[in-house]
This record gives C-alpha cells, sequence and structure tokens, in this order.
C-alpha cells in the first residue's frame, strides 16, 4: 500500500534489519527496542489492524502464526519465556497502521502490561 512504511520495508524500498522471510511473511528487529530482543513479525500483505484478519488467507494467517514460534526458537526466547504483543488502536499505542506483532524477549515481564 503507498505510503505505508511496513509495506516499504515488506518490499525493500526501506532498509530494516531483516531476521525472517518467506513468501507470506516478514521479520525485523524493531528500531526502537523495548526489550534486548525485540521484532517485528508482519504480513507482506497490507492489512491495517488485526481486525482486518479475515482478509488473510489461510496460509497467509497461519505463515504469521509459524513465524512467531520459529523466531522465539531462532533467539533462544524458550528458557525465560517471552511476550507477543499487537497493538490494535491509538489508545493501546498503535503508531503503524499495517498488522505487526511484536516478540519481545531477554527481559522480565510485568503483569498486567502498562
Ligand atoms: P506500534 O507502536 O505498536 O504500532 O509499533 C510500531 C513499531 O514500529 C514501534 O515499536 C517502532 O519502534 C517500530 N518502527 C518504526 N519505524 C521502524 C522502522 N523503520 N524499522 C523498524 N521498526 C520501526
Ligand atoms: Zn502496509
Amino acid at each position: 500500500m503507498e505510503d505505508c512504511l511496513f509495506c516499504k520495508i515488506a518490499n525493500g524500498e526501506i532498509g530494516s534489519d531483516i531476521v525472517y522471510e518467506n513468501e507470506k511473511v516478514i521479520a525485523f528487529k524493531d528500531i526502537s527496542p523495548k526489550a534486548p530482543v525485540h521484532i517485528l513479525v508482519i504480513p507482506k500483505k497490507h492489512i491495517s489492524s488485526i481486525m482486518e484478519i479475515g482478509r488473510l488467507n489461510s496460509e497467509e494467517l497461519s505463515e504469521l502464526m509459524k513465524a512467531i514460534s520459529n523466531i522465539a526458537i531462532q533467539f533462544e526466547l524458550l528458557t525465560d519465556g517471552f511476550r507477543v504483543v499487537t497493538n490494535t488502536g491509538e489508545g493501546a499505542g498503535q503508531t503503524v497502521d499495517h498488522l505487526h506483532f511484536h516478540i519481545l524477549g531477554k527481559r522480565q515481564f510485568g503483569w498486567p502490561p502498562g
């Protein structure tokens, strides 16, 4: 989608530190990490948030979920645990309107989140 930062990252127009990629999904390091490991996982297809999840086909959806567990293995997050977050809407802190899952690891996390 025109003028979408994460579409531009997905098509290579804007550089990023890519850690995982296949035909449907790409994952890259967050530019402003909130934990020692902070990865963003996105579908290459533009959808604005989880509220449009119905626009992904079953392959896109399963690749997105599998990417999260593969990255957790890749970064050895299982021993200490990790967190997966998708901020939805301004009030929850969503700043980029292209669905993304934050994977955060390698530090302690409070519950409930702030
Ligand atoms: P959210 O605020 O939940 O919408 O998450 C958007 C995330 O994108 C933030 O954690 C930002 O630090 C991150 N971000 C913004 N621009 C870039 C970029 N060019 N490369 C990597 N991450 C980015
Ligand atoms: Zn987009």
